[in-house]
């Protein structure tokens, strides 16, 4: 049986056409008509890091709140911290940018909860069927709680090449060292031609993983490395490579045996994709200035993640002059498969434009 998706194309950057078209599909379908009168509904989205601009506004959030409350739940907004470096490493310093970003209780009206606690650890474990992931750790409310709303800014990816709903479950509603273990078999070396010794990587790996150590150029103590591609993302000499061709593909199935033990606790749940100022770098790393590689095309919800991240990249590869899927379709398509075998969704999907 195909899942339902829902879409409603938006190419305007106007906050208030874009909060209207979000408004419109909600209420559409009633994404909210299963959640019961005083029920806490948590509302997983990411603000951003520091110097991104292009994560979901608190305006375009503001309106699922108050689709929510419209049937007299009670939404609260999370997020968990980081593996990186930044200012989401922690709580404190994660509920201050957040309030600086503008995702105060006084802007929207409820409140913002780091889930896992002030350093990413606290949270309840899941077994989890896979050879190399045998549990998953998670903040402590999974499986307390009947209802989830998963509000997604679709961005390209360092290592998956795309970031869609499926990601923000998989890393964005687990404790650090299940983000950890996501990414650990993501170990990267170094090209010592081109490493300038500058320095960078060493500076923000969380795993002090990088010393000078071959012609006092940088080395990674692979028995160290967590995997997290922070030093990726340090290097702008090219220096620092990790195995395209079978990593990544271990990291994308590792995200959806993570997203799978998350979402089976839950009964209720639809997931937002907002397919509006798609960036190169996800909302951890984009910058003001970030390159845009695809077209807006718009809103998409459903109650399958599966079906609404399929949805989500077909209509990205149908946009050719910006198409930033196209070489690693293959590596979606068999995440995707991998996650309809995991029994999460559906590949296949109605396409309903509203
Ligand atoms: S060496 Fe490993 S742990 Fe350190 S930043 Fe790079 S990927 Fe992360
Ligand atoms: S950031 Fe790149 S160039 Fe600089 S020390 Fe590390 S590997 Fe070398």
């Amino acid at each position: 049986m195909k899942s339902d998706v829902y879409l409603v194309k938006v190419s305007s950057s106007d906050p208030n056409q874009r909060q209207a078209a979000l408004k419109r599909i909600i209420q559409a379908k009633d994404f909210c008509a299963n959640f019961k009168k005083e029920e806490i509904v948590p509302v997983k989205l990411t603000i951003g890091d520091t110097p991104c601009v292009y994560n979901v506004s608190p305006e375009l959030v503001k309106i699922i709140i108050q689709e929510i409350s419209r049937h007299q739940a009670k939404p609260f907004l999370f997020d968990t911290c980081v593996i990186y470096q930044g200012e989401r490493q922690n709580a404190v310093d994660h509920l201050t940018l957040a309030e600086k970003k503008g995702f105060s209780y006084a802007k929207i009206g409820v409140p913002f909860i780091i889930a896992d606690g002030l350093f990413g650890q606290d949270g309840r474990e899941f077994v989890v069927d896979r050879e190399d992931l045998k549990k998953v750790r998670v903040p402590s409310f999974v499986g307390m709680l009947d209802s989830l709303v998963v509000l997604t800014h679709v961005t390209g990816h360092i290592v998956s090449g795309y970031a869609g709903a499926i990601k923000n479950v998989a890393m964005g509603m687990s404790c650090r060292a299940t983000k950890q273990m996501q990414h650990s078999s993501l170990k990267p070396s170094v090209l010592i031609e081109k490493c300038t010794k500058c320095g960078c990587c060493m500076a923000i790996c969380p795993a002090k993983a990088i010393t000078f150590k071959n012609e006092k150029k940088a080395f990674i103590d692979q028995s160290l490395c967590v995997g997290c591609a922070e030093c990726l993302c340090a290097c702008k000499f090219d220096a620092i490579k990790i195995n395209w061709e079978e990593e990544p593909k271990i990291f994308c199935e590792r995200m959806v045996a993570v997203a799978g033990a998350i979402l089976n606790r839950f009964k209720n749940k639809f997931f937002i994709n907002l397919a509006l100022d798609i960036t190169k770098e996800c909302d951890c790393i984009s910058k003001k200035g970030e390159k845009i590689v695809s077209e807006d095309f718009g809103i998409l919800v459903s109650n399958d993640i599966v079906s609404l991240d399929q949805a989500t990249m077909d209509l990205a590869l149908e946009h050719k002059k910006t198409n930033f899927l196209a070489g690693v379709k293959e590596l979606h398509q068999d995440t995707i498969d991998y996650a309809v075998q995991r029994g999460m969704g559906n590949k296949e999907y109605n396409l309903i434009e509203l």
